[in-house]
């Protein structure tokens, strides 16, 4: 049996980040867990640049004529956090879709300019009730990862293979190596017309087909303006957890969304809806309890802490520090007055796996002392940096 910490202890032990009452559902992230969000932020953003997809960032609060156009008045209003802008009815966005779909309405895009790829880090609010939120899990404010892909039918296909088959290398390199898909059919509540679902169901259904892993079908599960696929992902208590999603949007013509064909007539686009992470929080939340204290060194927030004995190796160990953090390393270091027995404790509780002593005999080496669980290591300084600096790197393949 695997002991397991909960994300909220662990985010209390390693000071990552806390919640008060003053604001239910919404985080605040200490540096050090701020650090690891930044990880994440920097990996979706290379991603998606490499993806071919512009990054925009559309207003936090619209009126009510666009969540009326979107749907979500109708059918998502208790979702929402909203409000009375002077005397208009305003929500705060739970979603980015459709300031994404405003931007691309305003283009009118030619034929020859599809796809329109768009991506969003987009703060989204949700009024989740109190009872309902756990932690990093369940929040009323957080970050999505949001894509939005506008295509001619015929791309379709090419795009969600694009996603689809990158997703399991991607989760694989954050420890999950469990992955499984869900392709969710029509709800009985649903907009567009059954012609127009049809084709979607039947595009995500051969895609997946030939992706070739095996997928389950939820019939009724899809959103009501079209059906998805859902990426799941389990733990290693057996937990799973929905994580990635991808949807073929069936109703875009409600946002007004309109392209130039070829023989100059105007067509509504095949509108996409992506996200890799979902909610960068709840992805924080899993990757914690995956792997407790001790997470890989490049997503760590303290992967090495050098800690001095007296003044001349504070010296050296800050000018070291320095250049590590130069190269991608979170190094940290740690010069208080207490006792060496004590600093080094304290770095094992915080989860840091690269613990390195530097006294007087080490400094006039170049050495450093490296510590683990009982026992010690001396080696150079110059042969010890290049290894960390590599560990610390993202692996490749989460950039795609
Ligand atoms: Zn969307």
């Amino acid at each position: 049996m695997f002991d397991h910490e909960d994300h909220r202890e662990l985010a209390k032990r390693l000071d990552l980040f806390h919640f008060e009452e003053v604001a239910p559902g919404m985080v605040f992230w200490h540096p050090r867990g701020w650090a690891v969000y930044r990880r994440l932020e920097e990996i979706v953003r290379r991603r998606s640049q490499r993806e071919l997809f512009e990054e925009v960032r559309t207003p936090q609060l619209l009126r009510r004529a666009v969540w009326e156009e979107s749907g979500h008045w109708q059918h998502f209003k208790e979702g929402m956090f909203a409000l009375l802008d002077g005397a208009e009815d305003a929500a705060v966005k739970p979603v980015s879709c459709p300031g994404h779909a405003h931007l691309v309405r305003r283009r009118a895009p030619g034929y020859r300019a599809l796809p329109i790829r768009i991506f969003e880090l987009g703060l989204v609010h949700r009024d989740e009730p109190s009872g309902a939120l756990q932690g990093l899990l369940r929040l009323r404010q957080f970050t999505q990862d949001d894509g939005h892909v506008f295509c001619r039918p015929e791309q379709a296909e090419a795009e969600l293979l694009r996603f689809l088959s990158g997703v399991a290398p991607f989760y694989q390199a954050f420890g999950f190596e469990k992955v499984r898909f869900a392709l969710s059919l029509r709800p009985e509540s649903r907009a567009g017309a059954e012609a127009a679902w049809d084709w979607a169901e039947g595009v995500l259904s051969k895609v997946l087909d030939g992706l070739g892993h095996g997928f389950s079908v939820q019939p009724g599960g899809g959103a009501f303006y079209g059906p998805k696929v859902e990426v799941v992902l389990s733990d290693r208590l057996g937990r799973e957890w929905q994580c990635g999603t991808i949807q073929l949007d069936v109703v875009p013509e409600r946002f007004g969304l309109e392209y130039v064909e070829a023989d100059g007539s105007r067509k509504p686009p095949v509108m996409l809806h992506q996200a890799l992470f979902g909610s960068l929080e709840r992805f924080i939340a899993m990757v914690l309890e995956q792997h407790g204290a001790r997470l890989p060194a490049w997503l760590s927030p303290e992967a090495v802490v050098l800690l001095p004995i007296g003044p001349e190796a504070a010296g050296q160990v800050s000018r070291w520090a320095a250049d590590l953090r130069d190269q991608g390393v979170a190094a940290a270091v740690d010069a208080r007055e207490e006792s060496l027995s004590r600093r080094i404790a304290e770095a094992h509780d915080r989860g840091v796996s690269e613990v390195w002593v530097v006294g007087p005999a080490e400094l006039a080496a170049g050495m450093v002392s490296r510590r683990r669980a009982g026992a010690s290591e001396v080696r150079p300084f110059a042969e010890l940096a290049p290894e960390l600096i590599e560990r610390c790197r993202p692996p490749a393949v989460v950039y795609g």
